[in-house]
């Protein structure tokens, strides 16, 4: 079985409160167990990160639900590989809303926090990306 990292940034419709994101990785975690999709999602300042990982086919499906989502926009594809080993395993989506403070606390992060922090920022930093979601999934 062929394995599949993908990895995007997106701009949420707008500013999202708990409630909304709840509901999000509430269909996004049943919707993952049964696709054996594994992966991590962040939340910071109306923009998403998140990588998914799984057998190609079921992450291409997942994908192409997720960018007709209308709960997000500027859908940026940051990379799409295959994979020896799952990096997530542990996760049928993990979840972590983003503070200023986390990302101050890592230099490796400060390009990130030019006054708001831009998630969107990472499309040119692609191994920053996985960094990034490899340590909160490492913490949370
Ligand atoms: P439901 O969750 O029941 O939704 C039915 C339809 O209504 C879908 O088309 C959905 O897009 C739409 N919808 C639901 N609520 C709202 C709302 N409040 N406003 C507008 N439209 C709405 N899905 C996954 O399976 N795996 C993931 O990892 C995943 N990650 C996501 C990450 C982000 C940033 C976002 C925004 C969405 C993500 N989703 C994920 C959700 C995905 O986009 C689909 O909504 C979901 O997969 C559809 O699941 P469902 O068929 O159970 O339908």
């Amino acid at each position: 079985m062929a394995l599949m990292q993908l990895i995007y940034v997106s701009t949420a419709r707008e500013e999202y409160g708990d409630d909304v994101l709840e509901k999000i990785l509430a269909s996004a975690v049943a919707n993952n167990l049964r696709q054996q999709i594994t992966g991590m999602l962040l939340y910071a300042d109306g923009g998403f990160l998140q990588v998914l990982e799984g057998e190609a086919a079921a992450v291409e499906e997942t994908f192409a639900r997720i960018v007709c989502d209308p709960r997000h926009h500027s859908i940026f594809e940051i990379t799409r590989e295959p994979i020896a080993d799952r990096n997530f395993q542990q996760w049928t989506m993990g979840f972590h809303r983003v503070r200023r403070a986390e990302l101050e606390a890592n230099p490796a992060y400060a390009p990130l926090i030019a006054g708001r922090i831009n998630l969107a920022a990472l499309g040119v930093r692609p191994g920053l990306a996985l960094d990034i979601l490899k340590d909160f999934a490492a913490r949370y």
